[in-house]
């Protein structure tokens, strides 16, 4: 009889399908979790491909130093490595103050890594300079979901209620490579009669399957979202029971959208009128719709306005706060929705509190037992932080993050990592920014520790340990506790993760995230817990509260329970095309690669599918530019210069090119990108910059 399979959850994207893991010769084998809600069974090549990197010849076992004699990293023992990123942490710290040491954490650590994290920064080092990646990926639909609604969660319903609304209006989005097992929500709704809109400036995958495709230039989807809520008034398709009794700001939102009139929106955005007034009839004439986001409108210098405009229309139709309707945001990483929730953002405390507000501070603080006074204030954001390495900042701990790969800039983001007195990293494999560090510390992934994750819908997920670590490699964790030990903390940082998870829930109790309800055993039994869930353990005749699978259906979390609507105006990309520079570039993610690569490009199956980097371009602009399909194509902008083979494609619009950024070296697609941040999410401007192309022959400049 063979060994039963060990539920658990995929190290990759947001929505963290379920997938047994079962013990085999030399390591595990994945089987199927038909019984998982989210994906029924299925899983996508980076899922179902994820085992190999446990394996990986090139996984590091053991820590790397490097070496004062001859520069390199080096085999250490684990006391000699932890003691000296201790001692280089308390140099820092000494010599120039606490924020002169860093903390960088990841979208993808657990929410009991991302809590322990933040509070080893607030507590232990004392520093306020600490954020993460997760702010390069829905920081912006983030700060949208504050303003309009009082609280963020990604989706405020569960994804099975995508396939029973009338129509879905998914805007810069392409699930049908980010995110396989999701699209068949969308197969669904279309089976079902519903409507899909795509908002894309390529034609992706997931557009192909729509019934209507609008394709904006990009950094222009804020106009068209205008120009759909301009004809809404006009036609007459407002919901004034809605805006009247569960709304406030109409008029000003109004007044900016009634200046959007569709001819302009046309010459801003590129999308024909009757295209407009063709999405407007299937949104409005539906019963129920909604409108789905992804990085495409959030990775913008102006992405919280953006997605604001998107919430507006959702308000001025009354598609919010009732079953089947409303705006959600899909998620990126595996735990991005929880890794903003738990302290390890610049401005944030547990159970998604604010740093500034003094009840806050004084509630972590007593759980943490420290002084409230003694908690740093907010610091930088992600790009900010990076950007100030090697000035203020001496010193960095980084964990579960590759910035040489993903920050925008990031030529110039490498030369502020190189100048910094000291790095150390943790991660499984010797990735780009790890090979820069002075202390390289290997971690356990994902299968081999235990910890919860909270997938794109807002439920907290368990991913169970299925097979020991190799010897020589530590949790991260057992890092924070190595390290917090070194600076004085003997307790407070313990290494089980239930323990962890146990005070977080203590943290967050009565905040925003409230997840003191949710325990191991609940989300085991129950197949994930929505949040809030609050603990009535305690109530008087009280049962254990639910969950809250659906947001908003009485009242929105703002202080009189409507929702808000902002004003907001279309404006020009941080930088549009010139004589110059006379194309737009946009990235994004391919089926088989994931986020900066450091661990899909160590699986030889995807590789296959996904080798390298890519110059995607219409055939017009090829023959322009006398491109041959496959030539190398230099992409250059004012931040520097890639080369990537030429894909010639239809599929995209012919004033831009598309690069996907899984790939370091001559092909990094964020050697070009803009670091022009969003006034609000400080958000960089991943999704539109100005570039030149050429033949990779012709002169550079
Ligand atoms: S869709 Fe996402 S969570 Fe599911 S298997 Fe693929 S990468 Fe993993």
């Amino acid at each position: 009889m063979s060994t039963p399979a060990i539920d658990t959850h995929c190290p990759y994207c947001a929505l963290q399908c379920g997938m047994g893991l079962r013990p085999s010769e030399g390591g595990v084998e994945v089987v199927e979790w038909a019984d998982f809600p989210v994906n029924r069974g299925a899983l996508c090549g980076k899922g179902r491909t994820a085992p190999e990197v446990l394996s990986s010849r090139v996984r590091l076992t053991g820590p790397l130093i490097r070496s004062r004699t001859t520069g390199r990293l080096e085999p250490a023992g684990w006391e000699e490595a932890l003691d000296r990123v201790a001692e280089r942490l308390v140099r820092a710290r000494a010599g120039h103050g606490p924020d002169a040491v860093g903390v960088f954490g990841g979208g993808g650590l657990t929410n009991e890594k991302a809590y322990a994290l933040g509070k080893f920064a607030r507590v232990v080092l004392r520093t306020s300079q600490i954020d993460y990646n997760g702010r390069f990926c829905m920081s912006s639909a983030a700060a949208a979901h504050q303003r309009a609604f009082g609280l963020d969660r990604g989706l405020p319903f569960p994804l099975e209620d995508i396939p029973r609304t009338g129509c879905v209006i998914l805007v810069g989005s392409n699930p049908a490579e980010t995110m396989p097992p999701a699209l068949r929500y969308f197969t669904r709704l279309r089976e079902n009669g519903g409507k899909l809109i795509v908002v894309d400036p390529r034609r992706t995958r997931t557009a192909e399957q729509a019934d209507l495709h609008l394709q904006p230039r990009p950094g222009t989807d804020l106009a068209l979202a205008l120009g759909l809520l301009h004809l809404v008034v006009a036609d007459g398709l407002l919901d004034e029971g809605f805006i009247a009794g569960r709304t406030t700001g109409w008029e000003n939102a109004r007044s900016a959208a009634i200046s959007h009139w569709p001819e302009l929106v046309e010459r801003i955005t590129g999308v024909p009128v009757p295209q407009l007034r063709e999405a407007v009839a299937m949104f409005c004439g539906a019963p129920d719709s909604m409108v789905l986001t992804a990085r495409g409108p959030e990775q913008q210098s102006k992405g919280t306005d953006t997605v604001s405009a998107w919430i507006n229309l959702c308000l001025a139709t009354g598609r919010a706060g009732r079953p089947l309707s409303g705006y959600g945001c899909l998620t990126g990483q595996g735990n991005g929705q929880g890794g903003r929730e738990h302290g390890q953002k610049a401005d944030q405390l547990p159970g998604y509190r604010k740093l500034d507000d003094p009840a806050a501070r004084a509630h972590v603080a007593g759980v943490w037992g420290v002084d409230a006074d003694d908690l740093p204030a907010p610091g930088r954001s992600a790009y900010e932080l990076l950007d100030a390495l090697g000035g203020d900042v001496k010193a960095l701990l980084l964990m579960g993050s590759n910035p040489v790969v993903s920050a925008p800039r990031a030529a110039h983001i490498t030369e502020r990592i190189a100048s910094l007195d000291f790095l150390a990293v943790c991660d499984v494999v010797l990735s780009e920014t790890a090979a820069m560090a002075d202390v390289v510390l290997p971690v356990t992934q994902w299968a081999e520790e235990t910890g919860t994750t909270t997938n794109l819908e807002g439920r907290v997920l368990l991913r169970r340990k299925a097979i020991d670590p190799p010897p020589g490699v530590r949790s991260d964790l057992e890092v924070l506790h190595g390290l917090a030990a070194r600076l004085g903390w003997e307790k407070g940082f313990p290494t089980d993760p239930e323990e962890v998870f146990d005070e977080l829930r203590r943290a967050s109790a009565g905040g925003p995230a409230d997840y003191s309800g949710i325990t191991y055993e609940r989300i085991t039994a129950e197949d994930g817990v929505f949040w809030p869930c609050p603990d009535a353990s305690a109530g008087a005749g009280a049962g254990a509260h639910p969950g809250t699978p659906r947001l908003f259906l009485d009242r929105f979390a703002t202080p009189d329970g409507r929702a808000r609507f902002i004003p907001v105006l279309h404006r020009p990309s941080a930088e549009e095309p010139d004589a110059d520079y006379p194309l737009y570039l946009t990235t994004g993610r391919v089926l088989a690669q994931y986020q900066s690569g450091a661990q899909t490009r160590r699986v030889p199956e995807l590789n296959a599918t996904a080798p390298g980097p890519y110059v995607q371009l219409h055939p017009r602009l090829a023959d322009l530019l006398g491109i041959a399909d496959g030539e190398p194509v230099a992409v250059t902008s004012r931040r520097g210069r890639a080369v990537a083979p030429a894909l010639i494609s239809r599929a995209i619009r012919a004033d831009t090119v598309f690069m996907p950024f899984h790939w370091a070296g001559e092909g990094r697609a964020n050697t070009l990108t803009n670091p022009a941040l969003d006034p609000t999410s400080r958000m960089p401007e991943f999704k539109v910059c100005a570039v030149r192309v050429e033949a990779a022959g012709h002169s550079p400049e």
